[in-house]
């Protein structure tokens, strides 16, 4: 019987809450904390069972190690934002309690994304016998285990890795973001990069495009880009020679993207209007729908996968693994989209076999490096059904 302490009161920390809830068996106690405590006590109401509230700044490792030492979690599931991994995975060393997270540190000011930081803490843990969980979303996360899964028990190695995901929801509107439209629109200009034989190789920014047939969604633009888990699994999947990540994004939904990038809407620089200074993008994100609105309204489903290609017993194998999730059942469960939900359960799960002492081990670990059995024996049943459909090695899905 454990106790989890969650921080962060979004989406994701929503899903998280209600899925630790409905599992008392393993989550005796739990504590939902945020900046602003009254968004946690609004996803509390929610729940089938009673948990607690707090309020936390989680820039603030004093505060942090204030509230673990008064709650005692057994585990704390981090689904704040990424600028947070630090300061949350000290207070953790400080307190001994084991971490997870979902996503790798971003430096505010640089908008930029990677794992050095947080493996940085990797001889403290070590030391201090504490466990760090990196990383276990969906992607990140579920797309590091299919990965670290086909390398144990399907392939005696995997040569290429293309992880796909794809969004086929409809929530109604002309246009919306799911998130910070900022973030969106950093993803859709920044350069691609992928990973081939030792080296990163950059391409410009949406240059790389395919269409592929999704299961579930049908066929979709498929876009080549940057994602965080090339990082980790580039490192940990032996005889890797090539690594690429892709995700769909609709012609309509590019073109607002750049009409309104091209306007000027999307600027951070304040602008003098009607005697006032205003910031184009702030003013922008008040116009759009509120990404938290769309999920009672979103229809269709996300399709997220890996193709492994490799060698087993001399011959070439290719599969591709992926899980489909409906938003609107998503919504009926948890009150939320696929996009939180395929984020929150792995979060869920990974907590889960570290406190039952599935997952252990002392230091700072990426999602792939931990045992994938027991983790793709239970997300099924925790939400995230899986399958695998067997390809043709001689045919390039993504030609
Ligand atoms: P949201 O923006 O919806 O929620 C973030 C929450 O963190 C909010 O409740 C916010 O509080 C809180 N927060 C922000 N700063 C602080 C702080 N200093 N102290 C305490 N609480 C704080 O994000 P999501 O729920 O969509 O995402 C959560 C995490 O999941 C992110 O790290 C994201 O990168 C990651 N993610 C990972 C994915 C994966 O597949 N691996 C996919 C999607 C997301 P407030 O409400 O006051 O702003």
């Amino acid at each position: 019987m454990s106790k989890v302490l969650i921080i962060g009161a979004g989406g994701v920390g929503g899903v998280v809450a209600h899925k630790c809830a409905q599992h008392p068996e393993v989550f005796a106690e739990i504590c939902l904390a945020s900046r602003n405590e009254a968004k946690c006590q609004a996803i509390a109401q929610q729940l089938p069972r009673a948990i607690q509230t707090a309020q936390v700044d989680a820039d603030d490792v004093e505060a942090l190690v204030a509230l673990i030492e008064s709650f005692q979690p057994d585990v704390l599931i981090h689904v704040a934002l990424p600028y947070q991994d630090l300061t949350i995975m000290e207070a953790c060393l400080r307190t001994g309690t084991p971490y997870l997270d979902t996503a790798n540190y971003e430096h505010p000011d640089e908008a930029k994304f990677e794992y050095k930081e947080q493996w940085a803490f990797q001889d403290r843990y070590a030391k201090a016998n504490l466990m760090a969980t990196l990383g276990c979303g969906f992607d990140p996360g579920m797309t590091n285990i299919y990965c670290a899964w086909g390398q144990k028990n399907l392939f005696d190695e995997i040569h290429f890795v293309d992880i796909l995901d794809a969004n086929g929801g409809d929530h109604g509107y002309p246009f919306a973001t799911n998130f910070n439209p900022e973030i969106n629109i950093r993803e859709i200009t920044a350069n691609g990069r992928y990973w081939e034989k030792g080296e990163w190789i950059e391409t410009p920014p949406l240059a790389e495009k395919r269409v592929f047939d999704f299961d579930g969604i049908g066929p979709k633009d498929l876009y080549l880009l940057y994602h965080e888990e090339l990082e980790s699994l580039s490192q940990n999947i032996k005889g890797l020679e090539r690594i690429r990540f892709w995700m769909t994004f609709s012609e309509k939904y590019i073109t607002h993207l750049k009409v309104l990038e091209n306007v000027g809407m999307t600027a951070i620089e304040p602008i003098e209007f009607e005697g006032k200074q205003i910031i184009p993008l702030q003013f922008l994100k008040a116009i759009l729908p509120d990404p938290a609105s769309l999920g009672p309204r979103t229809k269709g489903k996300t399709n997220i996968g890996v193709i492994l290609d490799g060698v087993k017993d001399g011959k070439r194998r290719k599969v591709y693994i992926y899980n489909i999730c409906d938003h609107e059942a998503c919504f009926r469960e948890v009150q939320s989209q696929a996009i939180s939900y395929t984020t929150g359960v792995p979060a869920v799960t990974g907590a889960m076999l570290m406190l039952q002492g599935i997952w252990s081990g002392a230091g700072v670990f990426n999602v792939e490096q931990l045992d994938p059995d027991p983790f793709m024996e239970r997300i099924g049943e925790m939400g995230l059904p899986w399958q695998m459909v067997e390809l043709d090695p001689n045919q390039d899905p993504l030609a």
